[in-house]
């Protein structure tokens, strides 16, 4: 199933896409005599569990309600997720193009909630000039709570999968002697287009992931690349933290990030990158300037 969440009448509400149309699931629950209230959001229906997921799924096959048309729609993130916990130097050939040794465990660093966006919501670039860069990811979302799991059981706690853009102000990032700032300015996480179930990829490791910028492909890779898998980083995070239902792992970026590339490219207002994974579809971000009228210690 193709979860996503979508605006109608300036509601966020649930969704499963079909082709180019939407069933709201609540509505199909609501109209099937079914308590629609696991129907509210991605977060509730994961929360809800492996039923219910299967009742959506029941829901958008028996065609209930009125198909509405994706077209007429706003997507926004689909999901509100708990933590966003990234990844890095996970590609064999992102680690090289850095000149950094392959890692020997995984490097976890953390995005804030807040910096989530939609599918097809701007990147908003800072007011100074801070080196903002692409990095085309998959991103896992938890469907069942870990802790201290092995790797074997890992992917049956995945919920689903969905593209992931990290942004990074590469100035901030390295300056400040650690990630966080850099990486979480407001929008400086959109992911989308749906929350694709994990019953649909039951290999998360042989997927083709590329970035395009202006329709030019910068990054070119597959998650067979990744230097920990799915499963070993599920597995390995749980050792540390509890991995609750709704949190959302970046997994890392293949090469041919911007700031490693001759000459460097970092984005700019106006430019368009895009993310597409397969089996996921594409997430698709306008780049565009800071708005700071009236915030004269912004500039
Ligand atoms: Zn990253």
């Amino acid at each position: 199933m193709r979860l996503v969440q979508f605006v109608d009448a300036r509601e966020i509400r649930l969704g499963a896409l079909v082709g180019d149309s939407i069933i709201d699931l609540r509505r199909a629950a609501f109209a099937a005599g079914h308590n629609p209230e696991p129907f509210r959001s991605v977060n509730t229906l994961l929360q809800a569990g492996p039923k219910k997921l299967k009742l959506a799924s029941t829901l958008t096959a028996a065609n209930g309600t009125p198909p509405i048309p994706l077209a007429r729609t706003e997507l926004v993130a689909p999901l509100a997720p708990g933590k966003i916990i990234a990844i890095g130097l996970n590609y064999r050939d992102h680690a090289l193009e850095t000149g950094m040794k392959i890692p020997e465990q995984p490097i976890c660093f953390a995005k804030f909630t807040s910096s989530a966006a939609g599918p097809y919501h701007d990147i908003v670039l800072p007011a100074v000039d801070a080196q903002v860069d692409f990095e085309g990811e998959l991103g896992v979302v938890i469907g069942q709570e870990a802790r201290c799991i092995s790797e074997s059981e890992a992917l049956r706690h995945v919920g689903g999968y969905v593209c992931f853009n990290d942004v990074s102000a590469r100035k901030w990032q390295f300056d400040d002697g650690q990630w966080t700032r850099g990486k979480s300015c407001d929008t400086f996480a959109p992911f989308g287009p749906c929350l694709v179930t994990a019953d649909e990829i039951p290999d998360p490791g042989e997927l083709n992931i590329a970035t395009r910028v202006n329709g030019e492909t910068l990054q070119n890779s597959n998650t067979d690349q990744l230097i920990f898998g799915v499963a070993r980083l599920i597995a390995w995070l749980s050792q540390s933290f509890t991995l609750q239902v709704g949190d959302l792992i970046a997994t890392g970026t293949p090469a041919g990030v911007g700031v490693f590339r001759d000459p460097q490219r970092f984005l700019q207002a106006g430019d368009v990158v895009e993310v597409e994974i397969e089996k996921i579809g594409v997430i698709r971000n306008r780049v565009v300037a800071a708005s700071v009228e009236g915030k004269a210690d912004c500039a």
